[in-house]
């Protein structure tokens, strides 16, 4: 493929429905908010400004130390114009993120309502001035337990609109069984919310089975490993549960060696709705413009595959059909 036709695709207008919210927050940002607040956070920083770290583990402190600065509605406010003016510069026209009320008001109805409005807020000044629409989704972290899953279902049931769309969980999927949270769950989906769960990312098709069985998700957070049961493929085809794969994500944490051996096309091909997001980008040194690239060079994917993700990503976004109608036009999709 040309450079000409690479640069084409990297270029292309795009929707994305997998990225965490403080995962997202760009380093120059946080470097100004921790010297407002008089935090030292120098040591999680390489010269050129990135984020430094030499492993996982020491990934995961460097993520938590970065988004502990991260305290008021108004932090939350700017960070949300920050991300979005990522997403804008990377040819984002709609985006889904992963806001956690347990960060945002420590699981509280009042204060999350807060929190959201400051959000949301901003992310209706963004949409203005920026052309990018946000949309949330409140997720549960899996390692803090059911019982405090809970409590984010239900600000989630409490302030579900036109804005606040979904609701999923995220964490680590090493710990409990999907099965688990589906009080929580099933308290979202009676309040209309529409549902994500992270798995298949580390453990294998049974995860991704479960999810689909136990919680009755519209979308997997991941999903990929679900490559090891064909099953489990073909129920994911059958069922048109869309996959929110995070190809660079998957292969910067060690989940395949390279790019070329991840299943993405595979399970494409197969007949699974995949699409394609970033999860928590400045972390992992990527962009939507460099995943397409990537994708692209690697696959030998020409503009009508990545037409067939567009147009996967619209029709499982969670807002409601007026917004995606909108969005299909911006995204040039009849
Ligand atoms: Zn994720």
């Amino acid at each position: 493929m040309s450079d000409e036709a690479l640069i084409a695709i990297s270029k292309r207008p795009k929707a994305e429905l997998h990225l965490h919210f403080e995962g997202a927050a760009p380093p120059s940002f946080i470097r100004g908010l921790a010297k407002e607040k008089n935090v030292d956070l120098s040591g999680i920083f390489r010269e050129d400004g990135s984020y430094d770290y030499r492993d996982f583990v020491h990934f995961l402190s460097v993520y938590e130390a970065a988004t502990s600065v991260l305290k008021t509605p108004e932090d939350f406010a700017r960070l949300c114009t920050a991300v979005l003016e990522q997403s804008a510069a990377n040819g984002v026209v709609y985006s889904e993120t992963f806001l956690s009320p347990d960060f945002c008001g420590g699981g509280d109805v009042g204060a999350w309502r807060e929190y959201l409005a400051a959000i949301r807020e901003a992310a209706d000044h963004a949409e203005r001035t920026m052309g990018v629409t946000l949309r949330g989704i409140v997720t549960c972290i899996r390692h803090f337990g059911p019982e405090q899953a809970k409590s984010a279902a239900l600000c989630a049931a409490e302030t579900a609109d036109d804005w606040l769309v979904g609701f999923g969980m995220a964490g680590d999927e090493n710990k409990g069984k999907q099965r688990d949270f589906a009080y929580s769950f099933d308290m979202a989906r009676e309040a209309g919310l529409k549902l994500t769960s992270h798995a298949g990312e580390w453990r294998g098709p049974q995860e991704v089975r479960e999810a689909v069985d136990d919680l009755r998700v519209d979308r997997i957070g991941h999903g990929v490993r679900s490559i090891g049961d064909l099953a489990v493929v073909d129920m994911l085809a059958e069922k048109q549960v869309t996959l929110e794969v995070c190809p660079g994500s998957n292969v910067f944490l060690g989940v395949y060696g390279s790019l070329a051996e991840h299943p993405i096309d595979q399970l494409r091909k197969r007949g699974v709705k995949v699409t394609v997001s970033t999860d928590d980008p400045p972390f992992f040194h990527t962009t939507m413009e460099k995943e397409y690239g990537d994708l692209a060079r690697c696959f030998n994917w020409d503009a009508s595959v990545f037409d067939d993700l567009t147009r996967n990503a619209i029709d499982a976004a969670f807002c409601d059909d007026q917004t995606r109608e909108t969005i299909a036009k911006k995204l040039e999709l009849s």
